[in-house]
C-alpha cells in the first residue's frame, strides 16, 4: 500500500529535545520505518525548514521524506504555522494530481497536519487518518493563559475529528477527551505508539554512576509541565538518592535556559542542589544507556498526550512511577508493572519513591512485568500490523477515483 504521512513541524530527521521536537518526530520515525518493515511503500511530508535541504531525502530505513516548500524556509515556532497550512495543502494535492505517486491513504499528525491533509484529501479523493499527538482542549486546561497556540486550535480539532475518515488515539485519556469535544468514538481506532526494542533493551551499555547512592531518572525537555519541579520537591522525603535530569538544551546551554536555572534555583531552596544533576540533551542512541543506569524512572507531567519516556524505561527493564495522566495511566499498570501517583503532588511521589527505593524485590517484579508488557503491546511491528488494518479498511470503502484509473 503506498502511505503519505503528513508531520508539519516535526520532521523524522530533526533533532530531539528541543522546544518543538520531541516525541512526534521519533513517533513519525519509527512508524514510517515499522510500515515499510511491513512492505509498504512510505512517503513522510514535512515543511521545508530551511534552503540547504533537498525536495527529497531517501532514510536508510527505507522511506522518503518530501520536504514540502510552505512558508519561509527557515525555522517557525509550530504555533505560528497555522497561516502556511493551505498552502502546504495544495502543494500535496498539485502533487499527488501530477501523477507519479498518488497514496492509497494519508496519514496526517497532529491537527495542523490534518488541515492540510483534509485539504488535500478533498481535491484527490485520498482518505484521510489524523493522530492528534496532543489535543488543545488539555492544553489549554492545563497551561491557560500560557497556551500560544493559535486561538482557533479547538475549533478546527473539533471539525476534524468529524471530518477525516478515522482518528487514531492512543490511549482511553484521549477517547474520553475527543468523545466529550464531539467526536462519535465510531470515528476512532485506539493504536497504542510503540517503543523500538531493538534500541531500547535491558542489556547493554550503562551510563556511569555511583553505586552507593540510589539514582532516580527523569527525562524530558525542559517545559514546567513535564513536572521536573515536583520531583525536585519530592526528593527531600528520599534522603542518599540522586536525582538525574535528561533533556532540555545541551549541556553547555544549560546555564543560559530559564528553567533550567528556575530548576537549579529549587534545588537550592529544597537543600537537594548536591543531589539534583542536570545532563542536558542526549543524543536518542545513548538515551538507553542512562534509562539502565536508573534504580527508578519517575515520568511525572501535569499532562501528557502519550508519553514515551515511560515506555522507554520499562522497556530497558526499569521500574516507573509515573502520574496518573494520560497515556502513563494506560501503559502504567499500579501496583504491577509500576506506581502511579497523582500529578503535581510531590509529597505523593516522595512516599512511591521512598518505598519503592527501599524494595529491591518489588522493583524487580515491576521491571519484570514492565518488560513483559512492553513485548506484547508496545512493539512498533504490532503499531504497524494495527493501523495496516484500519487503512485497508478505508481503502476498500472508498479507492481515490485516480488510483482506480
Ligand atoms: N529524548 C532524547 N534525548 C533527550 C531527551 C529526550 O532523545 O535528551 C527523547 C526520549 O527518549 C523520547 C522523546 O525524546 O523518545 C520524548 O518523548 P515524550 O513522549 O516523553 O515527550 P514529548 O517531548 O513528546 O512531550
Amino acid at each position: 500500500m503506498r502511505i503519505a504521512m503528513i508531520s508539519e513541524h516535526a520532521s523524522p530527521l530533526a533533532a530531539l529535545g528541543e522546544e518543538d521536537a520531541g516525541g512526534q518526530n521519533t513517533h513519525v520515525a519509527e512508524l514510517a520505518a515499522a510500515l515499510v518493515g511491513e512492505g509498504h511503500d512510505v512517503r513522510v511530508y514535512t515543511r521545508r525548514d530551511s534552503a540547504t535541504l533537498a525536495e527529497v531525502v531517501s532514510s536508510p530505513d527505507g522511506y522518503q521524506v518530501c520536504h514540502v516548500p510552505a512558508g519561509p524556509a527557515q525555522r517557525v515556532p509550530k504555533d505560528e504555522l497555522l497561516p502556511y497550512m493551505g498552502e502546504f495543502g495544495s502543494w500535496l494535492a498539485d502533487s499527488w494530481r501530477r501523477g507519479g505517486w498518488i497514496p492509497d491513504v494519508a496519514h496526517a499528525h497532529f491537527w495542523m497536519s490534518g488541515l492540510a491533509t483534509v485539504h488535500a484529501g478533498r481535491r484527490t479523493g485520498v482518505p484521510t487518518v489524523l493522530t492528534y499527538h496532543a489535543l488543545g482542549t488539555v492544553k489549554r486546561r492545563h497551561q491557560g493563559a500560557r497556551d500560544t497556540s493559535p486561538p482557533g486550535r479547538i475549533g478546527y480539532e473539533r471539525a476534524l475529528g468529524r471530518t477525516v475518515d478515522r482518528v487514531i488515539v492512543q490511549c482511553e485519556d484521549e477517547v474520553a477527551e475527543l468523545v466529550r469535544m464531539g467526536v462519535p468514538r465510531s470515528r476512532m481506532a485506539l493504536v497504542p505508539s510503540g517503543v523500538n526494542q531493538a534500541v531500547f533493551r535491558p542489556d547493554g551499555p550503562v551510563a556511569p554512576r555511583d553505586p552507593a547512592r540510589p539514582r532516580v531518572l527523569t527525562v524530558g525537555r525542559m517545559v514546567e509541565r513535564k513536572g521536573f519541579l515536583d520531583v525536585v520537591r519530592a526528593l527531600p522525603a528520599v534522603p542518599d538518592a540522586e536525582c538525574v535530569v535528561v533533556g532540555g538544551p545541551p549541556a553547555e546551554l544549560l546555564p543560559a535556559d530559564a528553567f533550567a536555572r528556575r530548576l537549579s534555583a529549587l534545588a537550592e531552596s529544597c537543600g537537594v542542589a548536591d543531589r539534583v544533576k542536570l545532563v542536558g540533551a542526549v543524543p536518542r542512541e545513548d538515551m538507553p544507556t542512562w534509562y539502565r543506569s536508573a534504580d527508578v524512572l519517575v515520568a511525572a507531567p501535569w499532562y501528557e498526550p502519550f508519553g514515551l519516556t515511560p515506555l522507554e524505561g520499562m522497556a530497558c527493564g526499569v521500574p516507573v512511577i509515573g502520574t496518573n495522566v494520560g497515556g502513563i495511566a494506560d501503559s502504567v499498570v499500579d501496583g504491577l508493572t509500576g506506581d502511579l501517583v497523582p500529578p503535581r503532588d510531590p509529597r505523593a511521589l516522595g512516599t512511591a519513591l521512598r518505598r519503592l527505593l527501599a524494595d529491591r524485590v518489588r522493583r524487580f517484579a515491576y521491571a519484570t512485568a514492565a518488560l513483559d508488557r512492553i513485548r506484547s503491546r508496545y512493539s512498533w511491528k504490532r503499531c504497524a500490523e494495527q493501523l495496516g488494518a484500519v487503512y485497508a479498511a478505508l481503502t476498500t470503502a472508498s479507492r481515490p477515483a485516480s488510483a482506480v484509473a
